[in-house]
């Protein structure tokens, strides 16, 4: 597969010019606020104010948008118009995903996908950024990198940022520090809503071009199809010729993510059309159950809990967000997040009747045990549950990934040198 900007010989023939690079006007003009003007302005009949200014010029401005704000209040009308997502939506669907107030609560987190066919990885011309044999997480060598920037534009999820600083690019390091010491990353351990699980998931890396190179709405099941089930006997087998040790073939057992993408197909990655297969895997969210309850409604119980025709954003413009256009796969999530709400409603609350309850399930796919478990890990999981990583025993690590085969002869596992990868 070939990036979209070229190859490595067509980035080193423009290392001093890029024009893909974003420019400011992608970016938002960074502002901030006069905040001395509060103490120091002179006294008069009116409060003071700190007024924006902007970081580029030191001049006033008028703030129309922001990255704060686009984050927090999950878009701008300004942005949000840009958005090619909403492009081949009807016109109420697009009144839908523009009323901001329906959306607001729709945060997308976003942090670097550490993907298995990394563009940046690709893109760089000073070989600087790699992925790490022994967890996956993308990084980039702060001393080989020489700020050419192409990691910014080959990115399609703008993950890489350039630091004027020190001259390099930066971006998410998944906290590996953090890892190395048995910690959950910064954001995974302050995240307020408890919804960010971390685990090891094993996969089939012969597969990743053929699975990247699949149409665009059978892009999120390819993906699925990529990873494998550690309780099988004879992945476990294969992983251990492999040089993956115990511990983190362990850890995939209890990988709360490997339950989320693989085991209930309820987790999708962002935008898989770009085909860097992304390691992230979303949730698309429901409607609120209170929004609907504070109206005072009357509503059939099934509707009660939203329905697939008045999910909070248009179906089609999540399957553009999470399915390459694939409006199956979010609706099958959906079902499976309606059979979890009824479920837990017949059970709480007991007015919703076993029969309506088991259609759910059966609509889902899923079992009444299954349910169970998605709304106890959903809902009641603690962080050790959701956070799951193996210990790195580093030093081991490193030595099995400089020579995979010799450590296995070294730490006197039964021994097969398997056949040559193309990857
Ligand atoms: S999200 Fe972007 S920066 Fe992160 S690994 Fe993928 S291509 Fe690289
Ligand atoms: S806190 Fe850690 S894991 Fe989260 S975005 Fe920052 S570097 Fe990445």
């Amino acid at each position: 597969m070939r990036l979209k900007s070229g190859g490595r010989s067509g980035h080193l023939a423009r290392i001093f010019h890029n024009p893909e690079l974003p420019s400011l006007t992608d970016y938002y003009e960074p502002f901030t606020y006069r905040y001395g003007d509060l103490t120091t302005a002179a006294a008069g009949d009116d409060q003071p104010t700190a007024r924006p200014v902007s970081l580029i010029t030191g001049k006033s401005i008028t703030i129309e948008g922001g990255p704060n704000w686009d984050d927090d209040l999950s878009g701008s009308h300004l942005y949000a118009r840009n958005d090619p997502g909403i492009e081949q939506l009807t016109e109420t669907e697009r009144a839908q995903v523009l009323a901001i107030e329906r959306i607001v609560f729709f945060h997308l987190p976003r942090i670097c996908n550490h993907c298995l066919n990394a563009a940046c990885v690709a893109a760089c011309p000073s070989g600087a950024i790699y992925k790490r044999g022994e967890d996956g997480i993308v990084l980039i060598n702060q001393d080989k990198c020489r700020g050419w920037r192409m990691c910014v534009s080959a990115c399609p999820y703008k993950k890489t940022y350039y630091n004027w600083t020190s001259g390099k690019s930066e971006k998410c390091i998944l906290c590996y520090p953090r890892q190395e010491v048995g910690e959950a990353p910064a954001c995974f351990h302050s995240c307020v809503g408890r919804i960010r699980y971390l685990g090891v998931l094993l996969y089939d890396a012969d597969q990743i071009e053929a699975a990247a190179g699949k149409p665009a709405d059978q892009l999120a099941a390819a993906q699925r199809d990529l990873l494998l089930d550690p309780h099988d006997p004879v992945v476990r087998r294969q992983a251990h010729q492999d040089g993956v040790t115990e511990q983190v073939i362990e850890a995939a057992r209890q990988s709360p993510v490997f339950r989320f993408v693989k085991e209930w197909s309820l987790a999708l990655p962002l935008h898989p059309e770009f085909r860097t297969v992304p390691m992230l895997f979303y949730v698309p969210p429901l409607l609120p159950v209170l929004a609907m309850a504070e109206q005072g409604k009357q509503r059939p119980q099934a509707t009660f809990f939203t329905s697939l025709e008045n999910t909070r954003l248009p179906l089609r413009y999540l399957a553009h967000l999470f399915a390459g256009g694939n409006e199956r796969e979010v609706e099958a999530v959906y079902q499976k997040l309606l059979a979890v709400r009824l479920q837990r409603r017949h059970l709480e609350v007991g007015d919703i009747s076993p029969r309506d309850v088991q259609q759910a399930t059966e609509n889902a796919g899923l079992t009444a045990e299954q349910l169970d478990e998605i709304y106890r890990i959903t809902a009641l999981a603690d962080m050790k549950e959701r956070i799951h990583v193996p210990p790195m025993l580093r030093e081991q690590t490193v030595e099995a990934l400089r020579d995979p085969h010799q450590h296995r002869q070294e730490m006197g596992f039964g021994y097969r040198r398997p056949p040559k990868r193309r990857w």
